[in-house]
């Protein structure tokens, strides 16, 4: 691991070039199952951030040279190391962001089949032909890197974010410069320093840790062709009109209200099930987190009351005891903020029918239990805001139509779900939802590693969708060659435009 410890202070260094490199300003990381500092985090200076990205460019020239096979061993070796080593990743995880043992190893096995599908770059970089478009010509279309990337990636997923991302930007041929979130950073060094001992060249991933300086370090430098971001919509923005601004390619993905539709003709025990799942797991800190379950006609008293049941039920501990199913937020700040919403659910109208305030949970650290709100409306900031927590707010709707509607006119569009055991309902829902990850009698609906991530509207600023095929063509630029290989008989001149 790049860290070192100073007196008894552990710290965390940057990974640049295959090295750790040290830092004069630092910041706090913190257990929040404990609430008490564990580490020093480096932060980068500009001065830092340019040296990172110079090492990238020098080292990506090479590595666009290395082969496709090369490349994909390579990815296989990261593969089989993380594998063997997932326990030891999951319990930093667990250390620096609080999730449960099993949720983190969930995590990591998510990201990996990034890796996986990676290992198969030499289909996914394949380009196209066609064969005599005209006589004699044939054209093709290969693909190329865009050269360095600057991947900027969330707390809540600290290993499976970076995997979305640097996995398929390496695989195309680019070198990244990854900045991990500041809270939970050591995740990001333990990946690089493994996908460095699978073989991958100095320099082609590094890690550079800070916050928004180093941030618009990146975005402003004119080395770097390619951003991108995972993490809150504002700053999503920010970092999508930044870069364009300065002409690189940009995908920022950005926070999420997610709803969960529960038809009358449901099985009611699973999607209660579902519901507590998709709201409670990691603390509610999840981008695919169902955060509002619109209960349609009159199951709703039935749904909130095995919904509670099943929440009350939760066992609210420290990530790495084994009985824990809900660990801490991720800050003093977070646990403050999601308590504060609690606080404010019932003046403004909603009932509060599960209280995580007075849920049993450990004195230290930033716990809270889950909570539910019942009669929940638009309008109520319980159900405008991304809270980012354990709440999930109810709202009761009379037909199917309602349920579409409200949805429709959320500006966040990442995830939604439909539970019914009707197939026309399936059918309408599929094609009217305006929302870019659907789940039918699925909760949390994140494609596979074959397919890509992405949300619409306020959960999306750009035009690709993470990882996946989509990633490919993210991360390449397609150049199309025309040739023709006349005899020097036949040319001649012949000033028209070359028609087909
Ligand atoms: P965040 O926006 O605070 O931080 C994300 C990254 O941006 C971090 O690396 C951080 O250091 C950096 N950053 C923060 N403020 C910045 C600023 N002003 N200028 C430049 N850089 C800045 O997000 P977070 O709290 O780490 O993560 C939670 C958020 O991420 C939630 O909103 C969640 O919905 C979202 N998220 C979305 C997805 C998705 O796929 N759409 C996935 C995971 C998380």
């Amino acid at each position: 691991m790049t860290t070192m410890s100073a007196g008894k202070t552990t710290v965390i260094e940057h990974f640049i070039g295959g090295k750790a490199r040290g830092g004069d300003r630092t910041t706090p990381v913190y257990n929040p199952a404990t609430g008490q500092q564990i580490a020093e985090l480096v932060q980068a200076p500009s001065s830092r951030v340019d040296e990172a990205v110079r090492d990238a460019v020098r080292a990506q020239r090479e590595w666009r040279r290395v082969g496709l096979v090369k490349r994909s061993k390579i990815m296989f070796r990261a593969r089989e190391i993380i594998d063997a080593r997932k326990d030891e990743l999951a319990r930093i995880i667990t250390r620096e962001h609080g999730k449960v043992h099993s949720d983190a190893l969930g995590e990591i096995a998510r990201g990996m089949e990034n890796v996986e599908f990676c290992a198969g770059l030499l289909h996914h970089m394949k380009g196209e032909f066609a064969e005599q478009v005209a006589d004699g010509v044939d054209v093709k279309q290969i693909r190329q890197p865009v050269g360095v990337v600057a991947c900027i990636t969330p707390f809540n997923f600290p290993a499976m974010v970076p995997l979305w991302m640097f996995t398929t930007a390496i695989a195309a041929g680019n070198a990244v410069v990854l900045k991990p979130s500041e809270r939970d950073p050591s995740a990001a060094n333990w990946l690089a320093e493994v996908f460095l001992e699978a073989g991958l060249p100095e320099g082609i991933l590094n890690v550079v840790h800070g916050d928004k300086e180093a941030v618009d370090a990146l975005l402003s430098h004119p080395q770097v062709k390619a951003v991108s971001f995972v993490g809150s919509t504002p700053v999503a923005h920010h970092i999508y009109t930044t870069a364009a601004n300065e002409g690189k390619r940009v995908q920022a993905l950005g926070g999420a209200k997610n709803h969960m539709v529960v038809m009358p003709d449901a099985d009611l025990e699973s999607a209660a099930a579902a519901a507590v799942s998709a709201a409670f797991g990691s603390a509610g800190e999840r981008c695919m987190a169902i955060s509002v379950a619109v209960v349609v006609g009159d199951i709703g008293d039935q749904f909130v009351d095995r919904v509670t049941e099943l929440a009350r039920a939760l066992v609210v501990r420290p990530g790495d005891q084994p009985e824990a199913d809900m660990g801490p937020l991720i800050t003093r700040d977070a646990l403050e903020r999601v308590t504060s919403y609690v606080d404010s659910a019932a003046q403004e109208g909603g009932t509060l029918v599960l209280d995580g305030r007075t849920h049993d949970v450990p004195t230290e650290g930033f716990f809270i239990g889950p909570s539910i709100v019942d009669h929940v409306r638009p309008g109520m900031k319980v159900y405008d805001d991304e809270i980012f927590g354990p709440v999930l707010a109810i709202v009761r709707v009379d037909t199917y139509e309602d349920a579409v509607n409200l949805i429709n006119e959320n500006r966040f569009a990442n995830g939604t779900s439909v539970f019914t055991r009707d197939g026309k309902t399936v059918r309408s829902f599929e094609y009217d939802i305006e929302v870019g990850m659907v789940g039918v009698n699925i909760p949390i609906p994140v494609p596979v590693g074959s397919f890509s991530f992405g949300g619409w509207k306020d959960s999306l600023f750009g035009d690709t969708h993470m990882y996946g095929p989509e990633g490919f063509n993210f991360y390449t630029r397609r150049k199309v060659v025309s040739s023709r290989w006349p005899e020097a008989s036949e040319s001649q001149v012949d000033l028209g435009f070359p028609s087909h």
